[in-house]
């Protein structure tokens, strides 16, 4: 029964575009009323007409621990008691950039409110540190709605994009490249023609904003390695964004499990999600030259009334420091069991079908062939996956509502919730076959 959520649904959208605060939150891609959640504990949501579902959405990203995990739950309690926002200065500001830093990269870090505002002061950071004006992206790399980063791929490798949504004018992606991902050559030829205009390539550290697309291998380093060497090599910043990897594929994130042991570094870094706790908070950082151009130190402004704020810092913190090494583990049983689960359903139904991964993050493309770039994830079969985000959910497995997004799993996802996600992907599978 979900008369509550359709009652609430009619409620939203006629005072919210949509209904929704976020897009992909309406359940446009798959149909139907998206579940208005009430409360959540661990790995489990509860919507509004009682129902209760395994969540494998973990709001997107943040919840590492699961639901109102204890530890975040009272320092959150214990923050909020003692005022919410004071727009100065607090302890628990510099405690979490510490632990920031002691996990990765970066040495030093500029915390905001969302993952769009981190990427956007990013890149503004690097036209301003090198004087250069291009940004290089990858089709399906999602990072933010910042304008100049809502662009599509012009006609040409090498040529400027277009903007990918009304609203954004020309001019604000006449400076983008979009060069499709995974693609040694395109980044080659990009440089070659444009290297000494480009300020920084971004990339998400490991896609998974067009489900998830590893960094393939190129000539036996990661495709970041060879970003990193190439931007160096023409005096641009690399930019990685770990808005979504940072924290969740490994305590380190996606650069824990290629720049680390590959030995090279990021020159800037955007973190968010797992970082806030839930919370608003996301970062971005880096080498202590190329920060030391941002106001006050240096000229490059950038700024927040709610930055660093106490309540999302404690959370945040209160996460991190949660996030052992048997959270680690734990998180990849878990995704090990689901994986192993899908493919097995999928396979007993004849659904083609592709699973890939980084770390525990990981997502389903009904398609016969491995994805490496967003061309390639578009050929995952829609309609397949709204006929089995349906059986799965009737089932009482909340996954995400569209095809082209990872499935999260948090450290809080026992063995009952596991069964449960088991127990329905026969069915669901079956589902996929008829659609
Ligand atoms: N970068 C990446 C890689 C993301 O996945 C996201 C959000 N899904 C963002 C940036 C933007 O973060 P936010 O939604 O907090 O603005």
């Amino acid at each position: 029964m979900t008369t509550g959520s359709d009652a609430l649904f009619a409620r939203a959208r006629a005072v919210t575009p949509g209904g929704v605060n976020s897009p992909v939150r309406a359940f446009n891609a798959v149909g139907g009323t998206p579940r208005f959640i009430a409360s959540a504990q661990g790995p489990w949501l509860t919507d509004v007409d009682g129902n209760t579902y395994v969540d494998l959405i973990c709001s997107w990203g943040p919840m590492l621990l699961g639901h109102a995990h204890p530890a975040v739950v009272a320092a959150v309690n214990e923050a909020v008691a003692r005022g919410t926002s004071y727009g100065t200065p607090t302890e628990n500001e510099v405690a979490l950039v510490e632990a920031i830093v002691a996990r990765t990269p970066v040495e030093q870090l500029r915390l905001v409110s969302s993952g769009t505002e981190a990427t956007m002061s990013a890149i503004r950071l690097a036209r301003g540190f090198t004087g250069r004006d291009v940004v290089v992206k990858f089709a399906g790399c999602y990072h933010g709605h910042v304008d100049s980063l809502l662009a599509s791929a012009g006609s040409g490798l090498t040529t400027f994009s277009l903007p990918g949504t009304p609203g954004v004018p020309a001019s604000s992606t006449e400076l983008t490249l979009v060069l499709p991902y995974n693609d040694p050559d395109a980044v080659r030829a990009a440089f070659a023609e444009h290297g000494d205009r480009i300020a920084c390539l971004i990339t998400e550290a490991a896609p998974g904003n067009m489900g998830v697309v590893p960094p393939a291998q190129v000539d036996g380093r990661s495709f970041n390695a060879f970003l990193a060497e190439t931007c160096r090599a023409h005096g641009a910043l690399f930019v990685s964004d770990e808005v979504m990897t940072g924290f969740r594929v490994s305590a380190s994130g996606q650069w824990g499990t290629d720049g680390a042991h590959e030995g090279w570094v990021p020159d800037l870094v955007t973190f968010g999600k797992v970082m806030g706790g839930g919370f608003p908070a996301a970062a971005f950082g880096g080498r202590a030259d190329v920060m030391a151009h941002l106001a006050p130190e240096g000229p490059v402004y950038q700024a927040g009334t709610l930055s660093g704020n106490p309540v999302a810092t404690a959370a945040g913190l209160a996460t991190l420091t949660a996030a052992t090494d048997e959270v680690y583990a734990r998180l990849d049983v878990v995704a090990d069991a689901l994986r192993a689960g899908a493919a097995e359903a999928f396979t007993a139904a004849g659904v083609p079908h592709v699973i890939q991964s980084t770390g525990s993050m990981f997502s389903v493309f009904l398609t016969e062939d491995p994805v490496h770039d967003f061309a390639g994830a578009q050929r995952t079969d829609t309609a397949a996956y709204g006929a089995f985000f349906h059986a799965m959910l009737d089932a009482g497995v909340h996954l995400p509502p569209s095809a082209f997004e990872a499935w999260f799993v948090s450290a809080s996802h026992d063995d009952r919730a596991v069964e449960q996600v088991l127990d329905a992907l026969p069915a669901a599978a079956r589902a996929a076959a008829r659609a």
